[in-house]
């Protein structure tokens, strides 16, 4: 269909809103971007960007700025406590690079404000949107109405535009909680290790080392209830000696950023005039890196199937046939591991590392492809064409 005809309502303004809005402005359609925050800043730490979402952000010009902020990590070898390597990284092995987050997001927002077919509006918080492709937002505590041909709801785990529809969806909540942060120091591992405790990564970022942990173990819990980081520092010590001076480095209790994993399951992406992208659509464990990542190849495929097909539904239903069963088995395996990640209990360890981890590492197989979901030359021909 000729994409210059159609009216796009994006809902989000973080990765995955911000790279559609891009993509189908840079197709020709007219875009209006509702972001309910009213000066964006990355929420977060820092984030890994492998080498389908690293195609869709050069595919829309942005090679340079990814080459100038992002660190070439490789794939992060996982590795035992005491630094042995449990998994062998997949072949072919995929380009990996490391962000601030907030460097991530200041280059996208950079970018919407130089195309000029996008209309941006901060601080407009959307509360319901329809099928008919009515949407109502919030705006300096004004109601504002919005009518488009198309409302693509990129607006995160706790999407409004997935509430207002009818997309069958469930919000799963695993439990683990996970801490992140950023610290100034040079202290990186470049890899992500299983201990006792659960997960310890730590990696180089522009300027300093980000790093992340799983909460899992009992003695970790119990110090992020009490808010008690001597206690939270003393646990990974012992379990984990790399991780003292990250962990020292962190000035107070409030410089950590809790998470607690969700995960969405969707039966649809598609209802009527609106359609799922990103976290609002497939919110995944964290563990394979890809929730970002998907919400890119998401943003992609959106365009390159509204652009093959004669019509807007046959091309919204497109989408979400080539884009659900791929997410799907991502957002599977992405849980399965966390779930080995995180075991804490001494033999059922023993066990994979022993067992489980050669045995896989032996079964070997193109693991890549799949979880890259689109090749390289797709994603860059899509966002070029
Ligand atoms: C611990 C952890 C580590 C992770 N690490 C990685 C990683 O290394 N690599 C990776 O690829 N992924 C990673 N992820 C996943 C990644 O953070 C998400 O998948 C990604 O941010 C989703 O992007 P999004 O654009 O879909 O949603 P979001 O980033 O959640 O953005 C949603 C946007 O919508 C806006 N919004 C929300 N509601 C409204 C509303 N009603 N009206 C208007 N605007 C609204 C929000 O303000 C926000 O700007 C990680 C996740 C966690 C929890």
């Amino acid at each position: 269909m000729n994409l210059s005809q159609l009216h796009v309502l994006i809902v989000g303004g973080a990765t995955g809103g911000a790279a559609t809005a891009l993509l189908l402005a840079r197709a020709g359609a007219r875009v209006t971007l509702l972001e309910k925050v009213a000066q964006p800043r990355a929420v977060g730490a820092g984030i890994a960007l492998a080498e389908n979402g690293l195609a869709v952000l050069e595919s829309v010009g942005l090679g340079p700025a990814i080459a100038a902020h992002g660190r070439a990590v490789g794939i992060p070898a996982i590795v035992d406590a005491r630094g042995r390597r449990l998994l062998a990284p997949p072949q072919p092995t995929p380009q990996v690079r490391m962000f601030r987050r907030s460097a991530l997001q200041g280059l996208l927002l950079d970018a919407l404000a130089a195309e000029p077919r996008i209309e941006r509006h901060f601080g407009a918080e959307v509360l319901t949107a329809e099928r008919d492709g009515r949407l109502t937002a919030r705006v300096d505590g004004r109601s504002v109405e919005h009518r488009a041909d198309l409302i693509v709801g990129a607006d995160g785990v706790h999407s409004r535009v997935r509430a207002s529809g009818n997309f069958g969806a469930h919000v799963h909540a695993p439990g683990i909680p996970y801490l992140r942060a950023l610290v100034d120091v040079d202290a990186a591992q470049g890899v992500e290790a299983w201990t006792g405790a659960g997960i310890f990564g730590s990696f180089a970022v522009e300027g300093g080392t980000y790093f992340f942990a799983s909460a899992g173990a009992r003695a970790c819990r119990r110090a992020i209830e009490q808010r008690d980081l001597p206690s939270l520092r003393a646990v990974w010590a012992r379990t984990y000696p790399p991780s003292i001076p990250l962990l020292a480095a962190v000035r107070s209790f409030d410089d950590l950023i809790l998470n607690r994993v969700l995960r969405v399951e969707c039966r649809q992406w598609v209802d009527g005039r609106l359609v799922l992208l990103g976290d609002a659509a497939h919110a995944m464990a964290p563990n394979l890196g890809q929730g970002a990542n998907s919400a890119l190849v998401d943003a992609a495929v959106l365009l390159d199937e509204l652009r093959r097909a004669p019509d807007l539904a046959a091309g919204l239903d497109q989408y979400q046939q080539r884009r659900r069963p791929a997410v799907a088995h991502v957002a599977r395996t992405s849980a399965n591991l966390g779930a080995l990640a995180e075991l804490t209990n001494p033999l059922a360890r023993w066990l994979r590392d022993r067992l489980l981890l050669p045995l896989a590492s032996r079964l070997g197989g193109d693991r890549t492809s799949r979880v890259m979901q689109e090749t390289t030359a797709t994603l860059l021909a899509i966002g070029r064409a």
